[in-house]
Order: C-alpha cells, then sequence, then structure tokens
C-alpha cells in the first residue's frame, strides 16, 4: 500500500484523503455513488464510469450508478456472472483492463446501444468490503485522449477499495434505519391496538358490572354467592381494561397530565383510605406512616393515584396471607420518595430492571398462580418518568421487596 501511495503523487494522494473524508461521513447510498463515479472519471481521466453491486441476497450483479443516464428497465436486469466482464472482475476479484471491448467476447453490445454511447475501453477493478469480499465493480471507461496507465490502475484501486466499504456502511445504515423505521411503525400499531381494545372493551364492561350490581340486589341468598363470584370477575377485567387505558398517559407524553401542586403525604392517605380491603381480605397488615409536614410536588393526582394503587396492589398481591405491607412517604434532599415495601415472595437481582418492561412477569406466564398481564409496573415506571422521577426496586427472595419512587419537590 506504502508504495501505491508513492506513486501517487502529493496532490493526487490530497485528493485521495479528502476522498476518503468525504465517503466515510456520507451515509446516503445514491449520493455516495454518485460522488464515486464522479470522482473515478475525474482522477482517471476518463470519459464516464459506474458502478454495479452485487445484490447481496441473490448475489446478482446491477448497475447502480453511471454517468449515462441508465434507463430502468436496463438498470432492473441483473449482469450475469458467467460471461460478462464485471462478473470476470468480481470472480478474479482482481483489476482487468480490456483496451477494446468489442473484440471481447463478455462485452454486452446493446448497452451502448441503450445509452447511445460508444465503449472503447474499460479499466475495472473490484470494491471490496473490509473483508476483501468483492461487494461490486468500478468501471472507468474510454481514457480521454491515450490509453490507461498502470497509475490509473492504482488510483482506480485505491478508490474502489475505500468506496467499497462505504458502500457496505452505507448499506447497513439504511437496513438500520428501515429496520429502526419498522419498528416504530410496529409499535405505533400496538399502542393503537392497545388503546382501541380497551375503549371498545370498557363500554360493553361498563353495562355488564352496571346490570349485574342490580341484579344482585334483587337475588336470592343462594344466587348471591353466584353473582358475587361474576362480579368479581367483571371487576378484575375491569382492573386489566384500565391498565391497558393507562398506556394512553404514556403514550401521548407529558402534555396530557393534568399538572397541579399537591400534597403527596394527603394524596397516599386519600388513596390508602380507599384502598385496604384486598389486603383485609388476605388478613395482612398495612401500616402507613406519613410525615407531618406537607410535601409539595407537581404532578397530576390521577396519574399518581395509578402509581399508588398499582405498586399497593403487586404488595397486597405478591405477598402470602398474614404478611406485611408498609408504606412510608418521606422528604429526601431535594426529592420526595414513596416507600412501598412487602414482606412477599420476593425478586431475584437479575430481574430488578426487566420487571419494568411492558408484559414482563417473573413467573413462567404458562405456569403462574398471579393474575395480571405483565403492565403494571411498566405503567408505573413511565407514568413516574413522565413526572420526571424514578422508582426502582431492592429485595430479597423469599423475604420482600422494596419498591422506591421519587418524585421532585416543587418550590
Ligand atoms: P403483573 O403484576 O400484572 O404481572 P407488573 O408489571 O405489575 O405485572 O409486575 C411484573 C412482575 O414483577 C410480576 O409479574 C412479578 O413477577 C414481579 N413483581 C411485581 N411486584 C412485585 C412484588 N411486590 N413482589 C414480588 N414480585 C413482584
Amino acid at each position: 500500500m506504502r508504495e501505491r501511495f508513492a506513486k501517487l503523487g502529493v496532490s493526487r494522494l490530497a485528493r485521495m484523503v479528502e476522498i476518503s473524508r468525504i465517503l466515510n461521513s456520507a451515509n446516503n447510498l445514491d449520493q455516495l455513488l454518485t460522488y464515486i463515479i464522479r470522482e473515478a472519471a475525474i482522477l482517471t481521466n476518463t470519459e464516464a464510469a459506474s458502478i454495479l453491486l452485487l445484490e447481496p441476497h441473490s448475489r446478482d450483479l446491477y448497475i447502480v450508478a453511471s454517468s449515462n443516464a441508465i434507463p430502468p428497465q436496463m438498470a432492473n436486469t441483473p449482469v450475469p456472472l458467467n460471461g460478462s466482464i464485471a462478473g470476470a472482475i468480481i470472480r478474479a476479484n482482481k483489476p482487468m483492463f480490456i483496451p477494446d471491448v468489442a473484440k471481447d467476447p463478455r462485452w454486452n453490445k446493446n448497452v451502448d446501444k441503450v445509452i447511445d454511447f460508444k465503449t472503447q475501453a474499460i479499466l475495472g477493478v473490484p470494491m471490496r468490503d473490509v473483508d476483501r469480499q468483492p461487494v461490486g465493480v468500478l468501471e472507468a471507461i474510454n481514457k480521454n485522449g491515450g490509453e490507461f496507465t498502470r497509475q490509473d490502475a492504482e488510483m482506480l484501486t485505491i478508490l474502489a477499495d475505500i468506496a467499497g466499504v462505504a458502500v457496505e456502511r452505507a448499506r447497513m445504515d439504511e437496513n438500520l434505519r428501515r429496520a429502526y423505521a419498522e419498528l416504530n411503525d410496529l409499535d405505533q400499531l400496538k399502542t393503537d391496538f392497545i388503546s382501541i381494545a380497551s375503549h371498545e372493551l370498557r363500554t360493553p364492561l361498563t353495562v355488564i358490572l352496571g346490570y349485574l350490581s342490580f341484579l344482585r340486589e334483587e337475588a336470592s341468598p343462594e344466587m348471591m354467592k353466584q353473582f358475587d363470584t361474576v362480579l368479581d370477575a367483571a371487576v378484575h377485567l375491569r382492573t386489566l381494561i384500565q391498565d391497558m387505558l393507562n398506556f394512553q398517559y404514556v403514550d401521548t407524553g407529558r402534555e396530557s397530565l393534568n399538572l397541579a401542586r399537591l400534597d403527596l403525604a394527603a394524596l397516599v392517605r386519600e388513596v390508602m383510605a380507599e384502598r385496604d380491603d384486598t389486603a383485609v381480605a388476605k388478613q395482612q397488615t398495612v401500616t402507613i406512616n406519613l410525615p407531618e409536614t406537607e410535601l409539595p410536588i407537581m404532578a397530576d393526582s390521577s396519574v399518581i393515584e395509578v402509581v399508588l394503587n398499582n405498586l399497593f396492589d403487586n404488595a397486597v398481591k405478591f405477598t402470602p396471607q398474614e404478611g406485611h405491607i408498609e408504606i412510608t412517604v418521606e422528604a429526601r434532599d431535594e426529592e420526595v420518595w414513596v416507600i412501598v415495601s412487602d414482606t412477599g415472595v420476593g425478586i431475584p437481582p437479575d430481574q430488578y430492571e426487566r420487571i419494568f418492561k411492558r408484559f414482563y412477569q417473573v413467573e413462567d406466564p404458562l405456569d403462574r398462580h398471579h393474575e395480571g398481564m405483565g403492565l403494571g409496573l411498566a405503567i408505573v415506571k413511565e407514568l413516574v418518568e413522565l413526572h420526571q422521577g424514578r422508582v426502582w426496586v431492592e429485595s430479597e427472595e423469599g423475604k420482600g421487596s422494596t419498591f422506591f419512587v421519587a418524585l421532585p419537590v416543587c418550590e
């Protein structure tokens, strides 16, 4: 390589460095190809230049850029690897010089006819990826005022080497961008689905719940028990649908919040006053530690209620009969912390982060003993973050878990 550069001369070398810089910073494949053929024609002082690339899956060669306008039907027709000049360069993986294409049986005369051009001589070099495997061919066509020189071949080879890597990188960038866009579309589709499904499910469920409560009032004592079972199931369904609906806050972002200054301790007191029925049913004790002073935060109270309810519901759900649940609210520097701890099953350390992901559950979904969809903690995390807060867990398996929510204090 050093020898090659030595022969280039300072001005050409400087030009190569500049080309290399541009090729390494460009990531639009079409612009990149256009730039390469322009530079190839200038560096070798030729009438035209073109690039053929191997399609990565079919391994067919296609003309992807040329100084001459290539009609679409020609651009879409594969150039055979066997029986074409470009194919021979790919297979040999080294430069080739054809002084008179008319005498070469591999030359396809149709090309000139279609593009109205007279090809005389071709200097073609393979474009290679970082592993030195050919990804395409760079051709310089018809040297102006003479024959191709050894130096032209050197120049074109260096350009093709830099270009091959840049093209590969640009292709990867494009694939990545495409995959990312597809992922975004899928995510949007899923969000829309959750939103539509939860809305559509809520309306009939409200009717069912209304009629059930009404019929239960009228039922005989024996029927009452059956009604209670149905009512429990319908209430559970409502909780699941509510989880799905809560994601709308998350997906529409901070602007959907109805922010107001509120006292977090008072809010926790209010929420908990209505919420210990399930814990009572499991004979669990619930202790609430609130500070004497006000702890003001800027928040949407209905959203923070969802956070508190989800953490409390989990504590009840994952704590056995007669366990203990403790809720503490306290000031910490510039933050207010809500700490929900339980004496439940606990969480393995390698799951501390994952449990906050949507639909993630520690138990095997096919063999689980607890109800739920794995959305509760994801909602908690995303809603807390919408309030510029943090949430995390500390736990000891078999002993219990402690969930922390930290929210910024407001002045
Ligand atoms: P769900 O409760 O619907 O399964 P969550 O997102 O609320 O979904 O919780 C995700 C998982 O985190 C739960 O399935 C459970 O494995 C674990 N988890 C959450 N809270 C607790 C807790 N207090 N104690 C033990 N495990 C918990």
